[in-house]
């Protein structure tokens, strides 16, 4: 999310005067998004992500409290802030609201101004924490995905890839002889030739669940779900050849080149499968396409 971009709010009440109301505050500064149900509130929520959902209490379906607990309870939603905007003014429902995780409880009839004041409080922090997450998981050098980022996504793909009975594959790669490159062009210009170097491994994640990350100095992946082994290579091969046609101009502008090597391993898992050992394998089918003379894809043995 860039800085500039709007924050989306879910507006959640069954009075349609109150989500015109609402709107008419919060629209100049954030994309606004109604739903007049619980059930409603509760897909818009798992297609869109909103940024933050202010939810009513007394709804004729579902009321706001129940709404609260099914979005904490699953994993795609749990993370929405919510605030409460009700007309139940106890302090009893307050205190149950607050304590089934709502960042805060505002009480109709409410003032604009301070609607607009506490929802954009409550902004900041969602962009700060969105800003901290991302930092957390994308490398800063290249700006793809990191080691951890990786791992999450394995773990995940990996379940899925089990549950779906469905290939998965990954592409382990190094580039090759870079403290050659380092040591003749000096350090920033090997990071010149790193963030080069990512934007085609970056190229060769085509489809959306297909992940690029950079997990060491020079040691990039590939983590393709839904791939079978021929189509692995094929994007390996397309990968190592796009690399090798590369070049990277230096300060003088004399252009420099490289290549890669990768290993390539694909699993249908099963219970008796780990991604330890997946990942053990595609690393030494790189030590072989390395020992075998770089610049090459090895896609079998070792295992
Ligand atoms: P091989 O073909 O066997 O992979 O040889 P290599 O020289 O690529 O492998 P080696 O592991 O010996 O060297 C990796 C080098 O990558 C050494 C290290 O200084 C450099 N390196 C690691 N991280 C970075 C980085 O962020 N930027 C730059 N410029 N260099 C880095
Ligand atoms: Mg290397
Ligand atoms: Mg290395």
């Amino acid at each position: 999310m860039t800085s500039d971009a709007k924050q989306t709010i879910l507006v959640v009440d069954d009075e349609k005067t109150n989500l015109v109301l609402l709107n008419r505050i919060l629209a100049p500064d954030y994309t606004i998004l109604t739903a007049k149900s619980g059930q409603e509130a509760l897909d818009r929520a798992m297609t869109v992500s909103p940024d933050l959902i202010l939810l009513d209490i007394i709804m004729p379906d579902m009321d706001g409290f129940e709404i609260i607990k099914r979005l904490k309870d699953n994993a795609d939603t749990q993370n929405i802030p919510v605030i409460f905007i009700t007309g139940l003014h106890n302090e009893a429902d307050e205190e149950k609201g607050l304590s089934l995780g709502a960042l805060d409880y505002i009480i109709k009839p409410f003032r604009n101004a301070i609607v607009r004041a506490r929802v954009r409080n409550h902004m900041q922090l969602v962009r700060h924490l969105h800003l901290i997450e991302r930092l957390g998981l994308v490398d800063p050098l290249t700006d793809i995905a990191n080691r951890r980022s990786f791992d999450d996504h394995m773990s995940r793909e990996w379940g899925g890839a089990m549950r779906e009975c469905e290939p998965i594959s990954l592409l382990m790669m190094d580039i090759d002889k870079f403290k050659v490159y380092n040591d003749t062009y000096g350090h920033p210009q090997g990071d010149a030739l790193l963030k080069a170097f990512a934007r085609h491994v970056e190229a060769g994640a085509r489809r959306p669940r297909d992940i690029a990350a950079r997990i060491g100095g020079e040691e990039f992946v590939l983590l393709c779900p839904e791939t079978d082994h021929a189509g692995a290579l094929e994007i390996a091969e397309q990968l190592r050849a796009a690399v090798a046609a590369m070049t990277v101009p230096t300060v003088d502008k004399k252009p420099t080149t490289t290549t890669v090597s990768i290993g390539v391993a694909t699993c249908r898992p099963t219970e008796n499968d780990t991604p330890q050992a997946f990942i053990e394998l595609a690393d030494k089918r790189l030590y072989a396409a390395k020992t075998g003379g770089r610049n090459r894809v090895v896609g079998e043995g070792l295992g």
